[in-house]
């Protein structure tokens, strides 16, 4: 229960590896606000908390919309007094040669895997400040490493991430706030099922093959857990990360080896 007390808002806490994060934290003693579009997601996965005897918070947001995560932030500091951990998890994923790479699709995943990055990364410092205590962990991707064909703009999104990590921890690193990214491969979740179905839709490759094909992408030849991403991520908000700022550490099984 090491982060008991402690109240963690994680972005896209819904599905996936949100809602594995979110369940983590709150296993770890925090209270946990899940926010996301999809209200009845939100709602179901704080229900899953309280089930817990944790205290969890279902917040409406769109990271897309400045607007929302003000109103969302304000919400979390009337009620808990602020966030002490920040989760930016929500994200989008859409794939296209660059050549028929449309504007509206770099833009909208632009503004919502980095622009939407900043403006929870904006919204959550004023309390950390304060508190002089805070932990934002950003969920990039090994695609913010390293690049790949058909996702230019995914990419593109997933490094600016890496280079907003990196540069704003430097400017919290003396107000015991620690700012890092953790990098994973494919996952299983919605969106790596998307990916599969992608790759069936694109070729004539069977589920399975489709599977195999991502399964591919990693020396240890399978899909990661959203759990293995929840780990890290507990890891890097206890009192012991103190020390560890300005990182991207991989979830890729040794795929990238940077
Ligand atoms: P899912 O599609 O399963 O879940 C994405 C979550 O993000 C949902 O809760 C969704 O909720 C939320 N979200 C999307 N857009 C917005 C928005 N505008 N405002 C608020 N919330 C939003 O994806 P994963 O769990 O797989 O991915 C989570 C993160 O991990 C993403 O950033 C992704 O890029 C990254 N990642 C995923 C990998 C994978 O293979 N799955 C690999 C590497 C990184 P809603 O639509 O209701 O708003």
């Amino acid at each position: 229960m090491e982060l008991l007390g402690k109240t963690a808002l994680v972005t896209g806490g819904g599905r996936g590896i949100g809602r594995s994060c979110a369940l983590a934290l709150a296993r770890a003693g925090a209270q946990v606000v899940v926010a996301a579009r999809t209200t009845t997601e939100i709602e179901e996965v704080a229900k899953e908390i309280e089930a817990l005897g944790c205290r969890a918070l279902a917040v409406s947001l769109d990271v897309s919309k400045l607007q929302s995560v003000e109103a969302a932030f304000q919400q979390v500091v009337e009620k808990w007094g602020g966030c002490d951990i920040l989760v930016n998890n929500a994200g989008i994923a859409a794939s296209a040669p660059i050549a028929k790479c449309s504007e509206e699709l770099w833009l909208q995943i632009i503004e919502i895997n980095l622009n939407g990055t900043f403006r929870c990364i904006k919204a959550a410092l004023p309390t950390m400040l304060a508190r002089n205590w805070g932990r934002i962990i950003n969920i990039a991707s090994i695609a913010g490493k390293a690049g790949a064909p058909y996702i230019s703009a995914y990419a593109a999104s997933k490094h600016g991430v890496l280079g907003l990590t990196k540069a704003a921890a430097q400017d919290v690193a003396t107000k015991n706030i620690t700012i890092n990214a953790i990098c994973p491969g494919y996952v299983e979740t919605d969106m790596g099922e998307k990916a599969m179905n992608i790759i069936m839709s694109k070729t004539s490759a069977s589920k399975e093959q489709a599977r195999a094909a991502l399964e591919q992408t990693t020396p240890q030849k399978r899909l990661f857990q959203p759990e293995e991403v929840a780990f890290l991520v507990v890891a890097l908000a206890s009192p012991l990360a103190a020390g560890i700022n300005g990182q991207a550490i991989n979830i890729c099984g040794g795929a990238v080896p940077y």
